[in-house]
């Protein structure tokens, strides 16, 4: 690891993130799929109502880029709304929002912040091993990394 991406900084992460329209059969149903920072940027402009400078400057972006991601935001909810689409929000790179973690036989996998905030995870979901530890941020002395057993793993 080493390599930082470039993390959106958000705020808010929906605690419902699934929309499903009423009277359509699961077979026939489409999605569109709305990042985490796409959810921010509308909620930072159209909900909160603040200029782009504004909104940028609280995503940690440029007015160019926010401008772009929110114009795919809006895209996607007018393409749900009218062509009757399910809308799924997930993915993105945000900071703080998720954070990646590994276990000892290296699975992968992400936690939402929210989620980890109520509920650290305690295991891997794929092992059920203990031995897990957060990928990033490295050094947070946060969670299980940091043990004895963890001892000699590289981190970050
Ligand atoms: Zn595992």
């Amino acid at each position: 690891m080493g390599r930082q991406p470039l993390w959106r900084r958000v705020s808010f992460i929906p605690r419902i993130n699934y929309f499903k329209p009423a009277g359509i059969p699961l077979a026939h149903l489409q999605e569109v799929c709305l990042s985490v920072e796409e959810v921010e940027a509308i909620r930072l402009k159209d909900i909160e109502g603040l200029e782009q400078e504004e909104c940028a400057q609280k995503m940690n972006i440029s007015r160019t880029t926010f401008a772009r991601v929110l114009n795919s935001a809006r895209r996607k909810m007018a393409d749900a709304l009218l062509n009757a689409k399910a809308i799924r929000i997930e993915g993105g790179n945000f900071e703080m929002a998720m954070r990646r973690f590994r276990c000892i036989s290296g699975h992968e996998w992400n936690v939402p912040f929210e989620a980890m905030i109520n509920t650290p995870p305690q295991s891997c979901p794929t092992c059920n091993t203990e031995s897990i530890m957060p990928l990033w941020p490295p050094g947070l002395g946060w969670g299980r990394g940091g043990r004895g057993k963890h001892r000699g793993w590289r981190r970050g």
